[in-house]
């Protein structure tokens, strides 16, 4: 006999303020994903340093070669399952309940709790503002808000638009129109400069979105960039990581890195 689901069956919406099931085992009462989810689903893994892919117990061949424009990446979990369905609630609901979640997983990762300590300021992967009209909020600020209230900058970094689409481009041309693309508010510029800071974003796949930020952060002076994300996806291409790290790369950086290791 089939056992009756009894945690599918209770409404959310009559559950009284702060309970609720965990998103991914259905548990109740739980937080928006309980403890033993994350235990089970979030182990920590061996990270390059660098660009935090996963089995590199030192910088990965890839970042030893073509360094990224920030100085070290720190990871909470493999992009997959359950963790899809979570990003993408968070995402597509604007799900605060999620981002408070998400950002505890993250927070207990290695490493990011002495980043966000040792961090002056705290700044948010930017959406264009044609996706933040369609979405209404920005999920990277909403991870960046429970992580570090106090040390959060929004609206540091801005998209720039840029018309030729992404596909209609050559490869190359695609990348230079990418690194390109983001920019720091003019009236931001002055506070970030010489700072240490931690830019958060929720994915990173290839790492280019990032490496644009990281080198628009250069630009103005900032002295050491800490890349926080909730889940990476597992080795992106092997061909496209150099290029993506290399795009007009700032070879300043490089002393910014020796010098605040
Ligand atoms: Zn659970
Ligand atoms: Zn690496």
């Amino acid at each position: 006999m089939a056992l009756f689901d009894f945690a599918a069956h209770i409404p959310r919406v009559t559950l009284p303020r702060g309970l609720s099931v965990c998103s991914i085992c259905q548990a109740w009462p739980a937080q928006a994903i309980c403890s033993p989810c994350i235990d089970r689903f979030a182990q920590p893994m061996v990270r390059c340093p660098v660009c935090a892919l996963p089995g590199f117990a030192h910088a990965c061949p890839t970042c030893c070669a073509s360094p990224p424009a920030w100085d070290q990446a720190l990871c909470a979990v493999e992009y997959g399952f359950p963790w899809d369905a979570c990003i993408a609630r968070l995402k597509f609901s604007g799900d605060s309940a999620s981002a408070q979640t998400l950002a505890h997983v993250m927070q207990h990762a290695p490493g990011v709790e002495p980043a966000l300590e040792s961090a002056d300021l705290v700044v948010p992967m930017p959406l264009s503002q044609e996706r933040l009209r369609e979405r209404g909020f920005n999920q990277a600020l909403e991870l960046a808000r429970h992580l570090s209230p106090g040390k959060t900058l929004r609206d540091a970094l801005l998209r720039i638009r840029h018309t030729p689409t992404q596909a209609s481009l050559p490869r190359a041309e695609r990348l230079g129109n990418l690194a390109g693309a983001m920019v720091v508010h003019p009236a931001q510029a002055g506070a970030l400069q010489h700072r240490r800071v931690v830019l958060i974003d929720d994915v990173m796949t290839t790492g280019s979105s990032l490496q644009t930020a990281a080198l628009a952060l250069r630009q103005v002076g900032v002295r050491h960039i800490t890349a926080v994300v909730f889940a990476r996806t597992d080795a992106p291409h092997q061909t496209d990581r150099p290029a993506h790290f290399g795009v007009g790369e700032n070879p300043g950086h490089v002393s910014h890195r020796l010098g605040s290791a």
